[in-house]
């Protein structure tokens, strides 16, 4: 289940953006101010689940987006309460990470 060091998906739950765990960078142009853009749950093929989450970096418009493993009831959960698809405009502009220096 990668991802879940590093991200806590259970905000979506209440239409809120997912938390992260730690400190987030942009990898381009080193900004720590990274919006929430969307999520996207969704199955594959072989009865796995995944929930795309995808950043906005405040400075250099890189968009970075983490395939995030959930289990079948955490799918079942998110898309029950948010549908297929969850993004800034439903959440609010919400900066991951707070954008505070580090
Ligand atoms: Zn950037």
């Amino acid at each position: 289940m990668i991802g879940n060091e590093f991200w806590d998906l259970t905000p979506l739950l209440e239409k809120k953006p997912p938390r992260v765990k730690g400190h987030i960078r942009c990898p381009i142009c080193g900004s720590n101010r990274m919006w929430f853009k969307h999520a996207l749950p969704f199955k594959r093929g072989d009865n796995q689940y995944r929930v795309d989450v995808a950043l906005k970096c405040d400075s250099c418009a890189f968009v970075p987006v983490f395939g995030v493993h959930v289990s079948e009831e955490f799918y079942r959960k998110v898309t029950e309460a948010v549908g297929n698809r969850i993004t800034y405009k439903e959440t609010g502009h919400t900066l991951i990470g707070g954008g505070k220096s580090d």
